[in-house]
């Protein structure tokens, strides 16, 4: 065997690895060298001594992207995690964990975490061999230096070559420790690439046109407050099964309470089984339902005619000679820009202050100084007459009376809202229906009360790091949003991105859309490093392995960005396993290569506190030593004056945005893309499809976790019966998923809940995990103009018998990776 060979990890079994793991004690911590010598020991033959020793419980948090940020405790016995469970939390009403989070030991005793630093082994400097990256690509075991030279040289280079920018900084979701605060502070030193989000980023930004808030969802009251909501419309989410967090026990806390929950969604869903309404909806026809919801609100007159009056511009006129916002400054000849309603008593024209009562009229046309205008909310009550119920429920499919019902519980039961969620933003135009349920929200007064609800989750708490991503004499980052970045790579534009450093991430070549494109993409790149606790598809397309500590090999701090409002603190329960090195480490090392020496402090402890101390909501030692603790947030969200230029919510938006395809958003409009009937690609593809959330992990996280596969060993198409029947396709046979784009192969299940024409592949499953290709390989990359976002869902596709397709990947033990040699009970547990 060459000595390459022996470096190569490929051919190595999980056992062997594991039980060869001594092998590599000169490069472990201590602490990772006991923890690897008493998991590999035989278990029948092993001290009993392990049993007495004192068991030492740990705070530490769990946060991958599923918003939870559960706080957890880790029991450590004879140097090994032995069990985790929910910490109790500072607020004891916030105590969370779901069995993924308890599942964890199962990660971090994975042999397929990535153990040494390795470089691929036909890559070098100058001569990168981009072909030669991906499954088939092999890697040879470097030293953390010489790893860490190849990543800082090629930097240094490309600034050299390119500019600054033309290094990436790229990170993703996968974990809410500060490892990326810390990383952006090293990217903003350097003068690099950092990105802006393309993803689920729509709706919140369509709700942000009338609000002036949200990016993502937008805010709502933090979940603590949602027992108070008397109705609560879950659009578009499975929140009682992938919001595993307390934001679904709070639903369920509010409906003990006499709330009624409406749920709208294409799929009979876990949480459309516990509605008191569900509203199975044609995929993309949300916003004409949001439409006909104002219908009715308005034809009823059930409306909250002193909220519009108080926070809205309802009243508010707009002129028919230039469409937009009356000002009295048109009537005074002043610069006065106060909006203008008539007084209902007077018939005067008023100023309308942000957050003040106005007792103006709501509807109709007037004359004014000579000039000729219209409230807003006659030009929105005209403008929704086509999209009365009954209309609306042939479009949608679904029942008229239906549709009144929600709008009047919405409207008439108190305090309610809707849960909207990401599933919305995954539709091209998912910002349109932003705009229109914010303005629907309005109408029923459902802003700025306890009860009141605008998201699936809470806003939660987010740790103010102040300046600290911007040290002295730092260059400053750039920033691409996600769906830029492929210009940068294919063309140069705005500028050439030559060199990549990626860590908590598994999306260039896992999680983005049109996945081929990415790696066509990536070949432009010159040194592709990336850094992850796992061997996840896109590490594996990288030139430079960075094994990354798992969480619970690290100290850290998470805060809870949207979900609860605590910030939690990570102690370490052991030394990173093999070679593997807390991220901090890896990027404080790199600093100093790059030549910034005092960056960073050489003990983390102390870098933890720098940080901390921007943020005077808490204390450090008292978070270390309590493992969390609640900060002030507001509960309830929407009580100060809006953030718009009135200071009021925008009913009518005199800025007049226009789509790409020319339709004019002064109100809403439904904009459909590839759900409309007759889109160019409805008669060769007639399925949509969608790949919603899993129970089983967090994106792709967990993806190689033992105890999930079990019970979730492979992927599956789910398929309506009579779609399947009609193209010869029974149940659990092989189909190939195909469309302009790509294909990919799976088992079908049969499932009544889809909706005859909707198919389903749930998210996050890790390409190597299909027969053949990946479920992005049919998703493509068009956004739209105004909010432009990856439209995951936006898909058509049609399926076919794949009769003779090799799937011993998911029966035999000797290819089924996931079911290898992972820690027996007694080694591990
Ligand atoms: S996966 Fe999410 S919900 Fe589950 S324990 Fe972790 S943070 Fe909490």
């Amino acid at each position: 065997m060459s000595k390459q060979e022996e470096r190569t990890e490929s051919g190595v079994s999980r056992r062997s690895v594991l039980l060869s793991a001594g092998a590599a004690a000169g490069v472990l911590g201590i602490g990772g060298k006991q923890t690897l010598d008493s998991l590999t020991r035989d278990a029948t033959s092993g001290s009993v001594d392990g049993l007495f020793d004192e068991t030492q419980v740990l705070n530490t948090a769990c946060a991958p992207n599923c918003r939870g940020k559960c706080p957890l405790n880790v029991h450590v016995r004879d140097g090994q995690i032995k069990f985790v469970e929910p910490q109790m939390t500072d607020d004891e009403q916030y105590r969370r964990g779901c069995l993924l989070g308890q599942s964890h030991v199962q990660r971090v005793y994975s042999p397929k975490r990535l153990k040494y630093p390795m470089v691929r082994s036909d890559w070098s400097p100058g001569d990168p061999n981009p072909g030669g990256r991906g499954e088939g690509a092999e890697f040879e075991q470097v030293s953390w230096d010489e790893a860490l030279d190849y990543v800082a040289e090629e930097m240094l280079r490309v600034r050299e070559e390119y500019g600054p920018e033309s290094v990436f900084f790229h990170t993703g979701s996968g974990d809410n420790g500060m490892g990326t605060t810390i990383f952006g502070r090293l990217a903003s030193m350097f003068g690099g690439t950092q990105q802006g989000w393309s993803i689920d980023s729509n709706v919140g930004m369509g709700f942000n046109r009338v609000t002036g808030h949200g990016y993502f969802l937008p805010p709502t009251n933090e979940s603590e407050d949602w027992v108070n909501a008397n109705t609560i419309i879950v659009w578009g989410s499975d929140l009682l099964a992938s919001q595993f967090q307390n934001d679904a026990s709070k639903v369920l806390d509010a409906m003990e309470n006499g709330a009624k929950l409406v749920v709208v969604d294409p799929v009979y869903t876990t949480t459309a089984a516990k509605a008191d309404l569900w509203l199975p909806i044609k995929p993309g026809k949300d916003t004409h339902l949001a439409l006909a919801m104002i219908n009715a609100v308005l034809t009823e007159g059930i409306y909250d005619a002193e909220f519009l009056r108080e926070r809205t511009t309802a009243g508010a006129l707009v002129r028919n000679d230039t469409e937009e916002l009356l000002r009295m400054g048109d009537i005074e000849d002043s610069d006065d820009d106060r909006v203008v309603g008539v007084h209902s008593e007077t018939g005067e024209p008023v100023p309308l202050e942000p957050d003040t009562y106005a007792d103006v009229e709501l509807f109709g046309q007037y004359e004014v100084d000579g000039i000729e205008a219209t409230t807003g909310l006659t030009l929105l009550e005209d403008h929704v007459q086509q999209y009365s119920p009954e209309t609306v429920a042939d479009v949608a499919e679904l029942d008229a009376e239906d549709i009144r019902t929600a709008a009047r519980w919405l409207a008439t039961r108190g305090p309610g809202g809707i849960a909207s969620s990401y599933a919305l933003g995954r539709y091209k135009y998912g910002h349109v229906f932003g705009q229109t349920y914010a303005i629907l929200l309005a109408l029923t007064g459902d802003y700025g009360k306890s009860g009141t609800i605008h998201a699936q989750h809470p806003l939660g708490a987010s740790l103010s790091s102040g300046d600290y991503g911007s040290p002295e004499g730092a260059e400053g980052a750039q920033y691409l949003r996600m769906h830029e970045v492929p210009d940068a790579l294919e063309n140069g534009e705005p500028y050439p991105i030559k060199a990549i450093y990626g860590m908590e991430s598994n999306m260039l070549v896992n999680q983005f859309p049109d996945r081929q494109r990415w790696m066509d993409l990536l070949e432009n790149v010159d040194m592709f490093a990336m850094a992850d606790i796992h061997r996840t598809p896109t590490v594996q397309h990288a030139d430079i392995l960075l094994p990354a500590a798992h969480w619970f090999e690290r100290e850290d701090i998470t805060d809870a960005w949207g979900s609860h409002p605590h910030i939690s603190y990570r102690a370490k329960a052991h030394d990173p396993l093999w070679d593997a090195r807390d991220d901090y480490y890896i990027i404080n090392d790199l600093a100093e290569k790059l030549g910034y020496e005092d960056l960073f402090l050489d003990d983390k402890r102390g870098e933890l506190e720098k940080i901390a101390s921007n943020d005077d909501r808490f204390d450090f030692d008292e978070l270390r030593e309590k493992g969390n603790v609640r900060i002030d947030v507001d509960v309830v969200k929407y009580t100060d004056p809006f953030p718009t230029d009135t200071g009021r919510i925008e009913i009518y938006d005199e800025d007049q945005p226009v789509e790409e395809e020319g339709t004019v958003l002064d109100l809403p409009r439904p904009i459909e893309d590839r759900t409309a009937e007759d889109h160019e690609l409805a008669d060769e593809y007639p399925l949509m499809f969608m790949q919603k959330h899993s129970k089983w992990r967090i994106h792709s996280q967990w993806a190689d976790n033992a105890m999930v596969r079990k019970m979730n060993p492979e992927p599956t198409l789910d398929v309506h019966p009579s779609d399947a029947r009609e193209r010869g396709i029974d149940e659990g046979d092989y189909v190939r998923v195909y469309n302009d784009r790509g294909e990919v192969v799976v088992r079908a299940e049969y499932n009544e809940g889809m909706q005859p024409g909707l198919i389903n592949i749930d998210q996050g499953w890790w390409a190597e995990d299909f027969v053949e290709g990946s479920l992005q390989d049919l998703t493509h990359m068009e956004v739209n103009d105004l909010a432009p976002t990856f439209a995951f869902y936006d898909v058509r596709a049609e399926i076919e018998p794949a009769p003779d397709v090799d799937t011993s990947m998911y029966t035999d033990p000797e290819s089924a990776d996931w079911l290898g040699d992972y820690p027996s009970e007694g080694d591990a547990q």
